[in-house]
């Protein structure tokens, strides 16, 4: 009852990269640079398991950014001549490299990461890759012409790589699309198509993640105009209901998501966001334990995975160690209060 695991990223340490930054710059190059994202993703492993999560991530530290991390083993994508663009509906501006030719994987994109992970925990794992549509709103179009005919063509290419991550050892395989909160009519009408080809033929456990995004400013601004009633989650869950993905991560506590929504999600587990990534203060056992109990009233208990709203990737490194003991402290809690 009540696993808890993160949504994906976790904060990279100043020795690997900048820090606190979205899309941080490494600090080392070559051999050096490979060996450092290993030691940084076991230095995580270890952060995982002694705060007592139950499903352990790689915390994302061999990609610089969610999505430009699987982009860089695609063929067919000019990352040399990066543009900027506005995404997420102009939110904010991003470098984003361009579509230029028919994609293609160049090779494995996450094999040594997965396998490391494997092999350092227990556990189970949870690995992290973006959803299509996420990516076709993360890249700059020249050759397709269609976001749909892209988003396909980048679905099966997730598609290769999710099936070896799962013969690699991997039990969750999640899809990230913050997208879907932002896109809602194309997000119900195509993008869970879409993820549901990038999942196709998985035996083991699939999961999307969507979210209202990092806590960074151009967020935190931007959910100040979403009123006081935030349902883009009421366009996607129906959909996603009648999908063949398994769980489902959304964001709540500090949000203005009514948890009503949650009971759209029949027949899923329901990964609920009980940690706030866009402040820098501590939940307690007690606050977390609250939104557990929240959640319980539309989602049954053994459906119930204690999450963080989305990765903590720009937090400081301190902030995102004490929050994920609050995550596993609360969680335990909320197993005391709800075992009846
Ligand atoms: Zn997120």
């Amino acid at each position: 009852m009540f696993d808890t695991a993160i949504a994906g990223s976790l904060p990279k340490p100043a020795w690997l990269a900048e820090t606190e930054k979205l899309w941080p710059t490494w600090k080392l190059a070559g051999d050096e640079l490979a060996q450092a994202k290993l030691d940084a993703t076991l230095l995580w492993i270890k952060q995982q398991e002694d705060a007592g999560l139950d499903v352990i991530g790689d915390g994302e530290q061999s990609r610089q950014h969610f999505v430009h991390g699987f982009l860089e083993r695609v063929q067919g994508i000019d990352f040399e001549h990066k543009v900027e663009m506005g995404i997420r509906r102009d939110r904010y501006k991003a470098m984003v490299p361009q579509v230029v030719g028919a994609l293609s994987l160049a090779g494995r994109v996450h094999e040594t990461e997965a396998r490391f992970l494997r092999a350092h925990t227990a556990r189970r794992i949870k690995f992290t890759l973006p959803g299509p549509m996420t990516i076709v709103d993360t890249v700059a179009d020249r050759f397709y012409g269609d976001r749909v005919k892209l988003a396909f063509a980048f679905a099966e290419l997730l598609n290769q790589e999710a099936l070896a991550l799962q013969a690699d050892g991997v039990d969750v395989i999640q899809f990230d699309e913050p997208a879907f909160n932002v896109y809602l009519e194309e997000a119900a009408d195509w993008g869970v198509k879409a993820l549901e080809r990038a999942a196709q033929g998985l035996r083991c456990t699939t999961a999307v993640h969507i979210c209202y995004g990092y806590g960074i400013a151009a967020n935190i601004d931007w959910k100040r105009t979403l009123g006081d009633e935030w349902r883009q989650y009421e366009k996607v869950f129906p959909a996603l209901a009648a999908s063949r993905i398994d769980q489902v991560s959304l964001e709540c506590i500090h949000s203005h998501v009514p948890p009503v929504l949650m009971s759209l999600l029949q027949g899923k587990d329901v990964m609920v966001g009980v940690i706030d990534v866009a402040s820098d203060k501590i939940e307690t056992a007690e606050e977390v334990a609250d939104e557990i109990g929240r959640a319980l009233q539309f989602v049954s208990r053994e459906r119930l995975i204690a999450c963080t709203n989305c990765g903590l990737a720009p937090m400081s490194r301190s902030v995102a160690e004490a929050k994920l003991r609050a995550l596993a402290e609360g969680a335990a809690l909320a197993r005391q209060r709800y075992a009846a």
